[in-house]
């Protein structure tokens, strides 16, 4: 590439976010430069768990994949959720429904590579490894270009209409364009790893323990492997360092309906993020967009970020192709895209950024939980905000609110059963269960509504 090479979009970072856009810019008969730091066309994100939510899935077939995920195993499940210390939250959707709903789990060593090489393959797209975008290049206070670095020094200077910033949570473009950006810290420190011969009580379903503070998941992934995964409040950290395998086992040991530990073998080290600081940014402006984690950080906790790279990437390139095709209203498409973000996110991100403190679950939280165990118009309504299906208003609507006080209060006036669990390796407040004591799956069972 040739310094001052012009092309429509050049796309900073080629990872989740950065190949989809790529695509979809291409799609739309655009000239992409793509650039990512790594000169290996299979590099991958270590640090992620890959719950890919099922308001995602669309997208994924869309951009093609459907078919090699399938190839190598990948599952698609929906996930049971059990809420201390309420019991389970298992949705039952309409029959031909369920499937719509379940979530992908594919390691990122799998689908990053798989999304770069279709980038790579579409008409338009310029894939250029080792290219590590450095700085911007601004004329009249907009920007015009990116200019990037390989490992050999040498440098390179590309203009385009418009520069994507895809380069993950320490964007680079974020940064050098000044962005304003909100940080929101995270009392939470996650580690996991990946496993042979886990048995889940509950399967085909994944499953997840939302402790209050603490939480655990298991998610069965590709290749036959199940991804367990532990988030403890910061606290904790002294444990992990002492042991990280010895509070691994205290943890999973005690999780009410956890998987038995029995045969189950760990397949390669464990991975951690200690600091897990949230942050979000303004997402466009000047000549310049953000898209993925660049412009909204809310993971580990729900697992939204890997779909979100996808849905952003697809709403900012059907947003702007038309400008960047015609040369005019750029700047009006930019900022469409700043609002459609502002008002698809907004209540995802104040949520993640209020539970992401560690703090125990508010009255509001518990009730809308506690409804959702017990009746399923409450659990359908909590699956749909947390696959990423439909924003805040799924449960806090006054009509969501309303059912949630209806069955609370039915649930109080009536036999309302003690509240079970227990979790001696996580910090929940109660005991191992007293004997004779209904089980979370018990209860679960004898819910009226769920079971009918
Ligand atoms: C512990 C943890 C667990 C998570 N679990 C989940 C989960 O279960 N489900 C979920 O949906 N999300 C999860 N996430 C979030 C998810 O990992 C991110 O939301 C997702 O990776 C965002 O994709 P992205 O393409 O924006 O960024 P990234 O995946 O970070 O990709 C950025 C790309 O840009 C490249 N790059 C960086 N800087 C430059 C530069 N200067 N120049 C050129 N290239 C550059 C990088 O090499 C990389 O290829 C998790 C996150 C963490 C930390």
């Amino acid at each position: 590439v040739n310094d001052g090479a012009q092309y429509d979009v050049i796309v900073s970072g080629a990872g989740l976010a950065g190949s989809a856009a790529a695509i979809w810019f291409g799609r739309a008969g655009l000239r992409v430069a793509l650039l990512e730091r790594s000169p290996d066309p299979d590099h991958y994100k270590r640090i992620c768990t890959h719950e890919i939510q099922a308001s995602a899935v669309p997208l994924v077939e869309e951009l093609g994949l459907s078919d090699a995920l399938t190839e190598i195993g990948t599952p698609r499940r929906r996930v049971a959720a059990y809420v201390h210390p309420f019991g389970w939250i298992r949705p039952e959707h309409a029959p031909g429904e369920a499937d719509a709903r379940s979530n992908y789990n594919v390691r990122r060593e799998k689908i990053d590579p798989m999304v770069r090489r279709v980038a790579a393959e579409t008409p338009g797209v310029d894939l250029m490894l080792d290219r590590r975008v450095t700085g911007l290049v601004r004329e009249r206070g907009r920007v015009t270009g990116a200019v990037a670095r390989s490992r050999s020094g040498a440098t390179t200077e590309i203009r385009a209409g418009l520069v994507v910033g895809a380069d993950g949570r320490e964007s680079t473009v974020a940064r050098a364009s000044e962005r304003r950006e909100r940080r929101f810290p995270n009392g939470r420190f996650v580690f996991w790893s990946y496993f042979d011969g886990v048995e889940l009580p509950f399967a085909p379903e994944a499953q997840t323990w939302l402790l209050d503070p603490d939480v655990a998941y298991a998610l069965p992934t590709d290749g036959g492997l199940t991804l367990l995964s532990t988030m403890l409040s910061s606290p904790r950290l002294p444990e992990y360092r002492e042991d990280a395998e010895g509070l691994w086992r205290r943890v999973w040991s005690s999780l009410p309906d956890g998987p038995s530990l029995d045969g189950v073998r760990r397949e390669g080290p464990f991975l951690a993020r200690l600091d897990m600081t949230l942050h979000k940014r303004r997402p466009a402006g000047g000549g310049l967009a953000l898209v993925g984690d660049a412009a909204l950080n809310t993971d580990p906790m729900w697992g939204w970020g890997c779909g979100w790279a996808l849905e952003t990437a697809k709403a900012l390139a059907e947003r702007t192709a038309e400008a960047l095709r015609s040369g005019r209203g750029l700047p009006a498409a930019l900022l469409r895209y700043r609002l459609w973000h502002q008002a698809r996110f907004w209540s995802f991100q104040s949520f993640a950024a209020h539970y992401a403190h560690g703090r125990p679950f508010t009255p509001v939280q518990r009730a809308v939980f506690k409804a959702a165990t017990l009746d399923n118009t409450a659990a359908l309504r909590l699956h749909s905000f947390e696959t990423a299906y439909t924003g805040f208003s799924a449960i806090g609507s006054p009509r969501a609110m309303l059912h949630t006080a209806r069955v609370c209060l039915a649930d109080a006036l009536g036999s309302a059963a003690p509240a079970t669990g227990g979790s001696d390796g996580l910090s929940g407040r109660r005991g191992p269960l007293p004997p004779g004591a209904p089980s979370p799956a018990d209860r679960q069972a004898d819910n009226r509504v769920l079971s009918s």
